[in-house]
């Protein structure tokens, strides 16, 4: 799947939105996604792991098993993790820090691919690769549907997105938007 396929879904399901958001952070962002939208979709949400479980395995040895931070990164690990005939994982949080819960065991040595919906600072994903690697796990490759850092997040492992974004956001007082008048929207809060 071309990073032209993947976005065209993202666009059709209107998880990729484009105009003038407010992010929950609350930066203001021309662009808006909510990968929720795309994987709703079953065939859809198969066809983005299988095409994501791809690329790793090409830059990686295969895991035993795939493992993603809730809840974004969920459906991600269960459809890579079917890609790959292993098992998938999900840590959560739990007073702010991300955990095995559940009864998920990671035995020592045993190999994973962290995955996610979306990168964008890194920072759930670099707190997955630690859950693995407290268990005495190993990380092999990280991977998510979107990065939109532009590929600038480094992550110290063979790391691959489907779709690569340069999406600049901005406090509202620097926003180029706002300053043409437009007024910012949040998208889902209806
Ligand atoms: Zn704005």
């Amino acid at each position: 799947m071309t990073q032209d396929e993947v976005l065209k879904l993202f666009k059709q399901s209107e998880a990729l939105l484009e105009g003038h958001f407010r992010l929950t952070s609350g930066l203001h962002s021309d662009r808006y996604l909510q990968c929720a939208l795309v994987l709703q979709n079953p065939q859809q949400a198969a066809a983005l792991g299988a095409a994501l479980a791809a690329r790793m395995r090409a830059m990686a040895a295969p895991p035993d098993f795939v493992i993603a931070p809730a809840l974004g990164g969920i459906l991600v690990a269960h459809e890579v993790a079917r890609g790959l005939g292993v098992r998938g994982l999900f840590a959560e949080r739990q007073d702010g820090v991300l955990k095995l819960r559940r009864g998920f065991r990671i035995e020592p040595g045993e190999k994973a691919y962290v995955v996610e919906d979306v990168v964008t600072t890194g920072g759930s994903t670099r707190e997955t690769m630690e859950v693995v690697t407290q268990a005495g796990g190993i990380v092999l490759a990280a991977g998510s549907l979107i990065d939109r850092s532009g590929g600038r997040t480094a992550l110290g492992v063979p790391r691959v997105a489907l779709a690569v974004l340069d999406v600049p956001a901005f406090p509202p007082e620097e926003c180029p938007l706002c300053q043409t008048g437009s007024q910012a929207i949040k998208p889902g809060s209806r």
